[in-house]
């Protein structure tokens, strides 16, 4: 909130229900957000979020995570880089047990001549829940 008060971004109660709504799920979309928020403030606009959480993301206050799905999800409480494991079942995004990230970086470096790599992974698989009901993986949930 502060940061956001420096950057002059007046401080709404409708951006701080954007705020907590990024903190309380976990690896939220823009759309998921808004739905939360939009239970308190029905004039909320998909774009207000997007714009709150672009700045968040630009002041290194989020980190934007691609998952299986064609839109981001947003941690803001972990902003470094981290990796990531995602359903390619139902799209979930959760922190990924540590890794040797920096040895698998310069491995991958190594033989992948000339590339930097950047320390962040998306790890794609099948979460418990979904194996649980016997999805395969690369099968989508009809919602
Ligand atoms: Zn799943
Ligand atoms: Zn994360």
């Amino acid at each position: 909130v502060a940061k956001l008060r420096e950057r002059g971004g007046r401080m709404t109660p409708q951006r701080l229900a954007i705020l907590q709504a990024l903190l309380e799920q976990e690896h939220p979309t823009v759309d998921e957000i808004y739905r939360q928020v939009s239970e308190t403030f029905p004039t909320t606009s998909v774009a207000t979020v997007y714009r709150t959480v672009t700045t968040l993301k630009e002041m290194g206050e989020a980190l934007e995570i691609q998952g299986t799905d064609p839109v981001a999800h947003y941690d803001a409480h972990r902003p470094g880089p981290h990796s990531h494991l995602v359903c390619v079942s139902c799209g979930r995004v959760m922190d990924s047990p540590e890794v040797d990230m920096a040895a698998l970086s310069s491995e991958l470096g190594r033989k992948a001549r000339d590339w930097r790599l950047v320390e962040q992974a998306q790890f794609f698989g099948v979460c418990p829940e979904c194996r649980a009901r016997g999805a395969a993986p690369g099968e989508t949930d009809a919602e």
